[in-house]
């Protein structure tokens, strides 16, 4: 492979810009721009160490660096690498790059470092992606998720099941290849009931993409509740400035608003709805149409309402819609003296002034909801991208498919051939069976220098 190199740093004034050259020319290279101030050439140099010098450039000095070597394969693509840190700012630090491209290095593609890494056996495919989510982590949720991935726990949990996966399948080769032999016979209950188990860790498994979503992406929350009780003002003190329109005539909020707010270490991706009532206007009916999808499809809904004023029936009837467990009961208006309490199947109750700014209880709710629903360590295994997710459903299909055909009496034949799917799904996944386009797909999802 030739060489490359990037600035793996941020483009961007800064304290510190690194250069980094990775392939079988990048110690020569940098052998033959560098010059220390004492002690030994980038050549002569051990993996893991590094020297303060100079990067020259036509015979003049660029900048002062500290160079660092890593022999093959102990570095991060698995090849010789070389990474320079020289003064921060863009120019500078496009001047080393473009000194160092000179000659048999070329400039690096989005994420080729990373992919060297993966083709070189350092890290498996999740490892790399989670590499990029690393990068891209808005949160404390994301970047567990991505250090879990990281540390290749995923791909332990996948090589386990693929391991079972793999041992049915030789049991079932050596009894239909050598039925003269005195092997004994496969015995279809303990088939079944080992297809089983392995469907429900895969299943389970799957069920963790949801989380992980939740962590990266934030909680899909949904704010609803009759007109006037405190929606928008809700809205606005959680987002902390003015997006949607607060008025006293009831139902001006019309439209479905969407804002991410940071909650602790997550995210909720909050939408802002249309009043929860009765309304003979078109355009509001939309509105409450899309209210009403939108307390299906959201993950936490945050039900408002006007504790100050005699309960009405429009608050019977949201009452009666709310999601159980999935719904955090907002009593609003507290500042006003409290008339009535809701009462239901609540996550969480509490008691707020969204007018006055005092939502503490209501953050506290929500942390713990959200620490609840998608609490993930950083051991345990996330499904972290629809990729994953994909070949663990096509996973969950061949072993379910292979039961169907157990339980309808078709020969081991027809299960093999849904076993060996599921299995090729496996391998796709942790990228051990992938083609060069998946590859390619994943990486180019990276930026230049990583
Ligand atoms: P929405 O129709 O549910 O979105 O309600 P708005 O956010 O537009 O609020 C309706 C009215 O109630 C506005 O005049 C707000 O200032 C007022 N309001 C909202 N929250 C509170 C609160 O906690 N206390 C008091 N006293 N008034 C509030």
């Amino acid at each position: 492979m030739d060489t490359i190199a990037a600035i793996a740093t941020p483009h961007g004034s800064g304290g510190m810009a690194v250069i980094r050259i990775s392939g079988e020319d990048a110690i020569r290279r940098a052998d033959a721009l560098f010059i220390p101030m004492r002690g030994k050439r980038p050549a002569e140099m051990d993996g893991y160490t590094c020297a303060y010098g100079y990067i020259m450039q036509n015979e003049t000095r660029l900048d002062d660096v500290v160079l660092t070597v890593f022999r093959k394969p102990h570095s991060y693509t698995g090849e010789d690498v070389v990474e320079i840190s020289c003064h921060g700012g863009c120019y500078l630090a496009e001047q080393v790059l473009r000194t160092v491209l000179c000659g048999d290095v070329r400039m690096a593609e989005p994420g080729e470092f990373t992919k060297r890494a993966f083709l070189h056996g350092k890290l498996s495919l999740t490892q790399a992606e989670a590499v990029a989510d690393l990068i891209s982590a808005s949160g404390m949720g994301a970047l567990k998720c991505a250090r879990s991935l990281r540390d290749g726990a995923m791909f332990r949990r996948i090589s386990a099941l693929s391991e079972q996966l793999l041992t049915i399948l030789s049991d079932l080769a050596v009894w239909a290849d050598y039925p003269d032999e005195d092997i004994p016979e496969v015995d279809g209950e303990m088939l079944t009931g080992r297809l089983e188990r392995l469907l429900n860790e895969m299943q389970q498994l799957a069920a963790t993409y949801d989380n992980g979503r939740i962590l990266r992406e934030g909680v899909a929350t949904a704010i609803v509740g009759k007109p006037n009780v405190g929606k928008s003002t809700l809205f606005n003190a959680l987002t902390g400035y003015e997006r949607s329109i607060v008025t006293d005539i009831a139902g001006t909020t019309r439209d479905v608003v969407e804002e991410q707010v940071r909650v602790g270490d997550y995210f909720l991706r909050l939408s802002d709805t249309a009043g929860v009532h009765d309304t003979d206007e078109v355009i509001e009916k939309i509105g409450v149409e899309r209210s009403l999808t939108h307390l299906q499809e959201a993950q936490l809904v945050l039900a408002v309402f006007d504790i100050s004023r005699p309960q009405e029936k429009e608050d019977a009837a949201l009452l009666n819609m709310l999601p159980i467990g999935r719904t955090i009961c907002v009593c609003n208006k507290s500042d006003l003296g409290t008339v009535w309490k809701p009462e239901g199947e609540f996550a969480d109750i509490v008691c707020i002034s969204a007018k006055n700014d005092d939502i503490q209880g209501l953050l506290s709710a929500v942390d713990g909801y959200i620490r609840n629903i998608g609490s993930v360590s950083e051991e345990s295994a996330v499904i972290a991208n629809e990729r994953q997710y994909r070949c663990l459903r096509d996973a969950v299909n061949g072993v379910q498919e292979a039961l169907d055909a157990l339980h309808s009496g078709m020969a081991y034949d027809a299960v093999t051939v849904c076993l060996d799917e599921a299995e090729n799904a496996l391998l796709q996944l942790t990228g051990e069976r992938i083609t060069d386009k998946v590859v390619d797909t994943v990486f180019s999802r990276f930026c230049v220098g990583k």
